[in-house]
């Protein structure tokens, strides 16, 4: 089957993929800016139906108890993009604007692999833990605790890396029981739309447990945090959103996880490779032009080698050429749309203002007069008090910064709103422990290490969220905790 002729642009609502109740617009090729085709519109009709069909399919089918139903439609889902793996590849790039190098991963075969994770974690997870007889209060009482789906998820995800997103909450969510209404970014909404179509197809996930309505109202989102009929909601997004999620849910107290922005810190040490470490921190701003949440884009380094620092990132990303993300060696594509180019260039702006300097970049690639692309940017001279350094950005833009000691760099990448990721270079790997032991943040990488994986939780301190998303952590946020207390006499 040719894949998606008609379901790109259709919602997936109770088993149907229908039309949208606001017509469709067009999505865009970011590295282009041309109309690629229309996505469905979805309108609060749209959005009603969607979650009294997830309401009813929780309600008034076995989904949630039939686990051996849900791993087998989690591995169909999973098969079925297999098999149309390629289709999905230039689906991916054309509509995200990821580089290709990047769907060999977390743009889109990681998480397809993932799925396993959350089917086999399904299949194999204790539901019930025997605590034994006890005689609280002098009752002989057989003791278990149960663990349950929640219910109804609502879950709303950007544009960035928007597989991975989808179904890092899908996945989960699914194995664990529950039924799940998914709003996609408007940004991206092939990639989610697709998902309807295949589940609808072949797999034997029945109606009304997943449900995707894509749109450009953006309140279609608070919809689902404010709808009492839905249990949870499961954010992915920026942290004023991830607010306004909070608040909306709070007068129905419904569970909120939320994986939000990240102004991360790479922290070079003064017993670390300089070279090695600034190369690294340059190369991987880069990455998907910075369209990261977990990306490091404060450099540490020390104060007295802070030239020399400056001079090794800005010749690694000054090498790195924006371009064509359907080219196999490109590795920083365009940023996803024309506010978001604007968006990073206010700040390239912003760090002139403040006192900075371009070590390279600043701007629009002069050779790129079609697409939203920026060029890969090191501002030198600010401190970690400069708005640059504290706000998230959001483009391959690196601020460095210098440090007096290790306690001072852990000072300064602790010194922010957020919490999100770290990572920290040095020789001596006791030292480099330490300092990755300090750090208030949900994951660090130490000399290069990777924590992105499926069995690794992952999630942000302070004002990157709460909760943790993939590996157990990650299922067990989709889960009701149940004690049951049986007399035993
Ligand atoms: P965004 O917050 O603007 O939008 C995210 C989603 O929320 C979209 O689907 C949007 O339609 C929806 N939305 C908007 N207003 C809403 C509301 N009031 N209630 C409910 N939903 C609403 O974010 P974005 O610009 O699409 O994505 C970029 C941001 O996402 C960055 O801040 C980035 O750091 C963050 N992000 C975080 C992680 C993480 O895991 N921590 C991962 C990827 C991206």
């Amino acid at each position: 089957m040719a894949l998606l002729a008609d379901g790109l642009s259709r919602l997936f609502i109770d088993g149907k993929l229908t039309a949208g109740g606001a017509g469709a617009y067009a999505t865009i090729n970011p590295a282009t800016e041309e109309v690629l085709g229309e996505a469905a519109n979805a309108d609060t009709a749209d959005m009603d139906r969607a979650i009294g069909a997830a309401r009813r399919a929780f309600d008034e089918t076995d989904w949630s108890t039939n686990t051996e139903l849900r791993v087998r439609g989690i591995r169909q889902l999973r098969d079925a993009m297999g098999e149309h793996l390629e289709e999905l590849r230039e689906l991916t790039i054309a509509d995200v604007g990821a580089p290709r190098m990047l769907t060999a991963g977390a743009q889109l075969e990681g998480p397809i692999a993932d799925l396993s994770f959350a089917a086999d974690t399904a299949e194999s997870y204790e539901w019930t833990q025997d605590l034994g007889l006890a005689k609280p209060l002098g009752i002989p009482t057989k003791r278990s605790v149960v663990r349950e789906a929640v219910g109804v998820v609502g879950a709303v995800t950007p544009w960035n890396f928007p597989h991975q997103i989808n179904l890092a909450k899908l996945g989960p969510a699914l194995a664990a029981g529950n039924t799940v209404v998914l709003k996609p970014a408007p940004d991206t909404p092939w990639v989610a739309a697709v998902l309807g179509e295949l589940i609808a197809e072949k797999t034997d996930i029945p109606a009304g447990v997943v449900n995707i309505v894509t749109s450009t109202d953006h309140s279609l989102g608070a919809m689902l945090s404010k709808d009492p009929r839905v249990d949870m909601v499961s954010f992915t997004g920026s942290t004023a959103t991830g607010r306004s999620v909070m608040a909306d849910a709070a007068a129905t107290i419904k569970r909120v996880f939320l994986e939000l922005g990240g102004k991360s810190a790479f922290l070079v040490l003064d017993d670390a490779d300089l070279a090695a470490a600034c190369s690294v921190a340059g190369f991987s701003v880069c990455l998907h032009a910075g369209q990261g949440c977990a990306i490091t884009t404060r450099l540490v380094v020390p104060r007295a080698r802070y030239d020399e620092a400056v001079a090794i990132a800005a010749g690694t990303m000054g090498s790195i050429k924006p371009g064509d993300p359907s080219k196999p060696g490109t590795v920083c594509g365009p940023v996803i749309s024309a506010r978001q180019r604007d968006r990073v260039q206010s700040y390239l702006d912003l760090a002139i203002e403040e006192g900075g300097r371009f070590a390279c970049g600043g701007g629009r690639p002069a050779d790129q007069p079609k697409g939203f692309f920026i060029e890969p940017t090191v501002i030198a001279g600010l401190g970690n008090d400069a708005r640059v350094a504290r706000e998230e950005i959001f483009g391959p833009v690196l601020t460095v910064i210098p440090h007096d000691g290790d306690d001072d760099a852990v000072r300064i990448a602790n010194d922010s709103p957020y919490g999100l990721s770290g990572t920290v270079f040095g020789t001596d790997p006791e030292r480099a422990a330490g300092v990755a032991a300090r750090l208030r943040a949900g994951t660090v990488n130490v000399n290069g290490g990777v924590w992105y994986s499926a069995d690794v939780p992952f999630g942000g301190y302070k004002q990157s969220g709460n909760g943790r998303e993939m590996g157990i952590a990650g299922f067990e946020e989709y889960l009701e905790t149940k004690a049951i207390a049986t007399a035993a006499n």
